[in-house]
This record gives C-alpha cells, structure tokens and sequence, in this order.
C-alpha cells in the first residue's frame, strides 16, 4: 500500500473564499471528491493540489471519458497535463470548478444521471454533447474549449436516428 498524499487536505488555510471551502466541504461530505480520487488512483493518475481548492489528476492511463479534461466533485482528472490544456484553454480550470458547484449543488452523486441526460439533450438538439447542455452552458462553452453549434431542426434529428437504425439493421458482411 503506497502513502496517500493529503491532496485533500492541503491549500484548505491558503485564502480560498466562504463559498470554495463550503463546496468542498459538500463534496467531501457528498462523496464525488472521494470518488474523483478513487477514479483518478484506478487512472494512475498523480496528483497535486490546484488553485480553488481543487486537486489536478494528469497522466490518466484509461481513454474514457474522452474530453480533455473531467471532473469528479473536487478531482480534475486529465490524461494530458495542466499546463499543455491551460496553454490551449486558458479559463479550463476555471469551467472546470463550475463543475465541482453543480456536483455540490445537485448533492453528489445524482449530478453524473442528471449530467448524462443533459449531454443526451444537446446530442438531440445539436448533433452535439455540449452546445445545448446546460452545465456546460452555465460552465462556460468557450472557456472549456467548446465550440457552440446551432441547434438542428428536429426533423433532421429524427431522419438521422432513422438512418442509424437502418445503418444497424443492415446485415453485417
Ligand atoms: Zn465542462
């Protein structure tokens, strides 16, 4: 058994503000924060305290979730590094810790369902997993390095499903 580092712990004296120690203070009690480090431990990930109060997870070994970045209460997990998103998308961290909020905000763990149902609304609306989400949309699209794209009328929708399931229906060769 290795020593866990106190990423939890550390930064919590170093000026965050009333509302980043009540958020993780929630998430700890709420159990995303443990389960963002459980996630990031499977992922071989290290990890090291972050601005917010937030922990960075870099070197995630496992190829889903696909973004560039995830979040899980208090944990941002990446397979990539910090400083090579932030060079790219210099408001990540910041759209990131607007996720911790909603996790805190939807108690935990019923956030991911809800979550999921969302991203299923924007694929819907947009052909898209984020331009119609609102958590994104209220993360910030553009500082999470999305680009927005126009909602589809929902015949469109409808015609492609329909042409996904003729797709799946047609006899494999
Ligand atoms: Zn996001």
């Amino acid at each position: 058994m290795g020593h866990e580092p106190p990423v939890v712990e550390a930064g919590v004296a170093s000026g965050l503000c009333r509302a980043q120690r009540a958020r993780r203070l929630a998430n700890l009690l709420n159990l995303s924060t443990p389960l963002g480090l459980a996630v990031a431990r499977a992922g071989g990930a290290r990890r090291r305290p972050g601005p917010y109060g937030l922990v960075l997870a870099e070197g995630y070994g496992f190829r889903f979730p696909v973004a560039g970045a995830f979040t899980v209460g208090d944990v941002i997990v990446t397979a990539s590094t910090f400083d090579a998103l932030l060079r790219r998308h210099p408001g990540l961290l910041a759209h990131e810790e607007r996720h911790s909020r909603q996790y805190a905000v939807f108690l935990g763990l019923p956030y991911l369902p809800l979550y999921t149902l969302a991203m299923a609304w924007s694929v819907v609306r947009t052909g898209d997993r984020s331009s119609r989400n609102v958590f994104e949309r209220h993360a910030g699209l553009l500082a999470g390095g999305y680009v927005e794209r126009p909602a589809q009328p929902l015949t469109a929708t409808l015609s492609g499903a329909v042409n996904l399931l003729r797709t799946r229906r047609s006899p494999r060769r």
